[in-house]
């Protein structure tokens, strides 16, 4: 580990829409040579105690995270939170909302490929899925092993889309409520991929001064879509709104095409995380990550 240079604070396993798990991840991350690696499944904690036992065994640091989707007026935003208590059971019910909602919109969308003639059912999506969070990558990976699509960004933009025909929405708390959450679990709360909101980089100067207002801690600005021009931008946002900078790769495994951190690559460099264990001691002292 002494060459470590990167670190990993964006990753999804089987206990959302990623395809590796938990024990891949963290044996992937050591191959990698990262210096930390935080699991950020989507609205669900429960792959985050064991990639930290394992990670402890291993002697690799494995940061406790979450990525909820929330909303701000039109806005999608997904909030990272990290170092929070895994098994906060007010956090967990907090969470629980979020995944009922998901059932229930996917058991809508198979109704509406059904309806558009596909022939794919909620045991097939069962399956498919064997723990954790079902989504719309779930959905898509059987659209593709029917044939009915080629990749994952038809299954997207033809059928799951927002305003797609197979599409549905579903309940989101407000990326305040997400922010004061994370913080009550003690955790630090992250904008991700904030480029992702305005391609055109109009809208987030001024929702980001409002997120900071409402109790934000950092920032994504270290993604592998962000450009030098881009990650520039989000510095001096960071800089002027006193936020900490994160960065990670969102590895989803086969579901995206994008890989883990690595030295020769997308590389968030190490020199981020003691910042954010700083501010994260300070809040408190008495407990582990
Ligand atoms: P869901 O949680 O069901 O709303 O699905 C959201 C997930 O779908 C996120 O992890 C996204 O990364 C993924 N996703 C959204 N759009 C696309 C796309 N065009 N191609 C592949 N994955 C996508
Ligand atoms: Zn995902
Ligand atoms: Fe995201
Ligand atoms: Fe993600």
């Amino acid at each position: 580990m002494q060459n470590a240079m990167c670190i990993d604070l964006h990753t999804h396993s089987t206990y959302s829409d990623g395809t590796c798990t938990p024990a891949e991840l963290v044996d992937m991350a050591i191959q990698h040579n990262l210096h930390a690696l935080a699991l950020t499944d989507h609205d669900t904690v429960d792959g985050v105690a064991m990639a930290q036992q394992l990670g402890q065994a291993a002697g690799l640091l494995v940061l406790s995270g979450v990525e909820i989707s929330t909303t701000l007026r039109q806005h999608t935003l997904h909030i990272l939170g990290y170092g929070i208590d895994p098994n906060d059971k007010d956090l967990q019910e907090w969470l629980r909302p979020l995944q009922e909602s998901r059932k229930k919109r996917n058991s809508i969308m198979i109704g509406k490929l059904q309806a558009l003639g596909i022939d794919i059912s909620e045991e097939e999506l069962a399956l498919a899925s064997p723990v954790g969070q079902t989504g719309r990558p779930h959905i898509a990976r059987i659209l593709i092993d029917k044939g009915i699509v080629s990749n994952m960004n038809e299954a997207f933009r033809r059928y799951l889309t927002r305003g797609a025909p197979a599409w549905e929405g579903r309940f989101s708390y407000s990326a305040f409520e997400a922010i004061s959450r994370i913080h009550q679990a003690g955790g630090l709360a992250v904008l991700a991929h904030p480029a992702h909101i305005d391609p055109g980089m109009r809208t987030q100067g001024l929702l980001i001064a409002e997120l900071r207002h409402r109790g934000l801690d950092g920032l994504e600005v270290h993604y592998p879509s962000h450009t030098r021009k881009i990650r520039k931008k989000f510095q001096a946002l960071a800089a002027e709104h006193h936020l900490l900078i994160t960065g990670g790769s969102d590895f989803h495994g086969n579901s995206k095409a994008v890989n883990m951190a690595t030295d020769s690559a997308f590389c968030p460099p190490c020199s981020l995380l003691a910042p954010l264990l700083a501010r994260l001691d300070k809040k408190h002292e008495h407990r582990s990550i």
